[in-house]
């Protein structure tokens, strides 16, 4: 697993920037029904250990489960993350950063819920709701 010590990007207005650090250069890729209908199509994104906000009050943050908050810009609606609560984890869109060139496919998520109009080549992991839910350890 490799990362960025720092890395910096932005909403597409400017309104919200950040600098996040410790950034996991491995996007995962997630299917599922909420991601899908709130970013417009599944999500690519990647875990980062710290992060800091500018123009903090453009944020909207939807909170779309008891576990989680998604995060977008209030002026031009640029999805920016997902923030899990327990533990406090911001998952970031790689396309919000200002530097793309490093991120590599990390694996895709809820495959089984990918409309099968679409699909990424390569050889990496592709996990089932199930199979994913089972890994962080949320079911048996
Ligand atoms: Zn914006
Ligand atoms: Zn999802």
């Amino acid at each position: 697993m490799s990362t960025l010590p720092s890395a910096t990007g932005q909403c597409l207005c400017g309104a919200v920037s950040f600098t996040a650090t410790e950034v996991d250069t491995h996007m995962h890729v997630c299917h599922c029904g909420m991601c899908r209908r709130h970013a417009g199509g599944p999500t690519m994104s990647v875990h980062v250990g710290g992060i800091t906000f500018k123009g903090d009050g453009d944020i909207l943050r939807y909170r779309s489960s008891d576990f989680a908050e998604r995060g977008s810009c209030k002026k031009c609606g640029s999805h920016l993350f997902y923030h899990l609560f327990q533990p406090d984890m911001y998952i970031m869109s790689i396309g919000a950063f200002d530097d793309q060139a490093k991120f590599e496919m990390g694996g895709e998520i809820y495959i089984d819920a990918k409309p099968q109009g679409y699909a990424f080549a390569g050889d990496h992991s592709r996990e089932t709701e199930h199979e994913f839910l089972k890994r962080i350890g949320v079911i048996q």
